[in-house]
């Protein structure tokens, strides 16, 4: 009902969300997904970003940063640019962030991009609220409790007692989506509209890389042509029904959760 302030994801909502390709899709129509992440020394986030990418309906998955030849090593079929996002060819839309250390060139050249962004990670803390708060083309930010906290001014602790007010605070400030991850995930839209709550998911998702695998996926499902609030929501789904077939009751690493991806797809759809 509209004036509500939550609204819970369901099952049939997220199924008719899922993009399929056309009888007559070709990969760049499917939408190519960009990813600017990694570095000397987090090359696994790029890996485990390109993970999620590869199973969230895009045709193609480009990787631009230091880490292409640990991608190129588990992903062949990621293509691989040594130029800057830039530069990198075709990009329908782009995840920024994950494992990126200090390169704020990278973050602020994605943010000049006239196409939807994903800002996760470090690239929370190098964005320029500024650059965000100007671009046009849709931002999605997907803070974790801790990373909220910092680009709010506040202690964690604080976030954690006010989800609800602190992810649609975020949303107001920044003009962008904001997806608030946690043990209860909310995706808020700018608007001040209804926040989506997600039911899925499972604390076994509380485990490393876990959050890059989601931004590669929700990354995937915009250049897919999915809205940010829709692109966030059935990300979280999907990422939550993974980790909760990856687990099954035991641990997992993130990199099972994203090869459960496809389970979780079939489920819904
Ligand atoms: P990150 O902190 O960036 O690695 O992301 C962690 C991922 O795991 C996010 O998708 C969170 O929503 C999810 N997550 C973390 N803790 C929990 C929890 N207690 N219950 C459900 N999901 C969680
Ligand atoms: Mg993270």
């Amino acid at each position: 009902p509209s004036g509500a302030a939550l609204e819970a994801l369901q099952h049939a909502d997220v199924a008719a969300l899922l993009p399929r390709p056309a009888a007559e899709s070709d990969k760049y129509r499917r939408g190519v997904v960009g990813i600017a992440a990694g570095s000397a020394r987090y090359p696994g986030a790029a890996v485990l970003a390109v993970s999620g990418a590869l199973r969230g309906g895009a045709g193609a998955v480009r990787y631009v940063g230091p880490a292409g030849q640990a991608v190129i090593a588990r992903f062949p079929e990621t293509l691989v640019s040594d130029r800057g996002p830039h530069r990198a060819g075709r990009v329908q839309a782009w995840v920024v962030g994950p494992g990126a250390g200090d390169d704020a060139d990278t973050v602020a050249e994605v943010l000049a991009e006239d196409v939807p962004v994903l800002i996760d990670a470090d690239g929370l803390r190098l964005a320029d609220p500024g650059a965000v708060r100007a671009r046009t083309a849709p931002t999605l930010m997907t803070p974790h409790a801790g990373e909220a906290a910092a680009l709010l001014g506040v202690a964690r602790e604080e976030v954690e007692e006010a989800r609800l007010s602190s992810v649609r605070e975020l949303a107001a400030r920044y003009g962008a989506t904001v997806l608030l991850k946690g043990s209860t995930t909310l995706v808020a839209a700018a608007d001040g509209g209804p926040v989506r709550v997600n039911p899925t998911g499972t604390p076994w998702l509380a485990t490393a890389g876990s959050g890059d695998v989601l931004s590669g996926l929700a990354g995937s499902l915009l250049a897919a042509g999915l809205p940010a609030l829709d692109a966030g929501s059935v990300a979280a789904y999907l990422h939550g029904l993974a980790g909760r077939f990856a687990s099954d009751g035991a641990p997992a690493g993130a990199h099972d959760v994203a090869e459960a991806i496809p389970e979780a797809w079939r489920d819904v759809r």
